[in-house]
């Protein structure tokens, strides 16, 4: 039997989508077809799909909302499992202060279910448009604020589909690194430690974030957010637009005239002209500050 029609006789929830364009999968707007795309509706979805293609040898590329992926133009071969679109529960142990999320969960719609219920320390996170499961793979953080603290668990399966749990500690986590990035492990659920705190002061704290947000970023405009970490005592930012780089264009793609340390798709953009931005952007910082810019946007697909 083909994989395809094995994929079929699982009856996910989900129909798997062949030759699914990754554009409309990711917040850039940019990426050729997946092979297969499957958006399990639970750990035993994702389960059985990982079981498959382990079987199939198909190879399995991870993703949740797209907001921090560029994916090139060829696409993606053999399955992407998109683990965003399904797990999306949720409950709080208001005794212990455990906040226990489906990975698909958006960071938004966690930081505002934890403040409904006047628990404190997602406000930071309110505005990063990922998911639960993205956000502890890359340790997402703003304004002084990280994930990687408040994570108490986190439940994964593997290749196989074989669950594991790891604590906070297991997961390393440091500046958009945690160990999930050399462990090939698919989050299906995370629980985060919250504090309890005062309903009023929270939303207004995540207000005020918000705000600055907008004010400073190309919210909005299609992007897969900061194209570049932040680099050993220095701002990838300022030193993109201290370089004169802010506008600079290849084909759609432009360095935001908002944020430097945004590439936005001004409508069309190949996958191409973004890693042609981000390599000329690269050069120039190196030549006028000797300061390696690494990217912080997680680039795959087939070269
Ligand atoms: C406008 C804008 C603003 C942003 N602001 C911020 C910001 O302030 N701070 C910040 O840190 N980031 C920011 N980002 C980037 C992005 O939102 C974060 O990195 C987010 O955590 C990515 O989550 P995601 O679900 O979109 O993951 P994806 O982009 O889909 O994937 C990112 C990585 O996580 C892995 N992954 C995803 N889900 C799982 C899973 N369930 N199990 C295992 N691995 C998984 C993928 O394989 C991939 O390597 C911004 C992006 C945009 C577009």
């Amino acid at each position: 039997m083909s994989f395809e029609a094995a994929l079929e006789k699982l009856h996910l929830a989900r129909p798997v989508l062949r030759g699914e364009s990754m554009a409309r999968h990711t917040s850039f707007r940019i990426g050729g077809p997946a092979d297969f795309l499957a958006q399990p509706s639970s750990a035993q979805e994702a389960a059985a799909v990982l079981q498959l293609a382990a079987a199939y040898a198909e190879p399995v590329t991870l993703m949740g909302r797209g907001t921090n992926l560029l994916v090139r133009d060829k696409g993606i071969r053999g399955l992407a499992l998109k683990m965003a679109d399904g797990l999306q529960e949720w409950s709080m142990d208001e005794e212990t202060g455990l906040l226990r999320c489906g990975a698909g969960l958006s960071l938004a719609a966690a930081a505002h279910k934890a403040a409904e219920l006047s628990f404190c320390g997602l406000e930071f996170a309110c505005g990063i448009p990922g998911s639960l499961g993205g956000a502890v793979y890359m340790n997402a953080g703003a304004y002084g604020g990280e994930i990687g603290p408040l994570v108490a668990k986190v439940t994964a399966l593997d290749e196989q589909g074989r669950e594991h749990s790891l604590t906070g500690e297991e997961l390393d986590f440091s500046y958009r690194h945690s160990a999930l990035m050399e462990k090939e492990l698919c989050v299906t659920h995370v629980e985060l430690k919250l504090s309890q705190g005062d309903k009023e002061k929270i939303r207004a704290a995540m207000e005020e974030l918000k705000a600055k947000r907008w004010a400073a970023q190309p919210v909005g405009e299609a992007s897969a957010g900061s194209t570049f970490k932040r680099p050993p005592g220095a701002f990838a930012a300022a030193l993109i637009d201290r370089a004169g780089l802010k506008g600079t264009r290849v084909g759609a793609a432009q360095v935001s005239l908002k944020h430097a340390g945004f590439i936005v798709n001004t409508g069309g953009a190949t996958a191409q002209d973004v890693l042609d931005l981000m390599t000329c952007v690269q050069e120039k910082v190196w030549e006028k500050f000797r300061v390696r810019l690494e990217p912080e946007v997680k680039i795959i697909g087939e070269e």
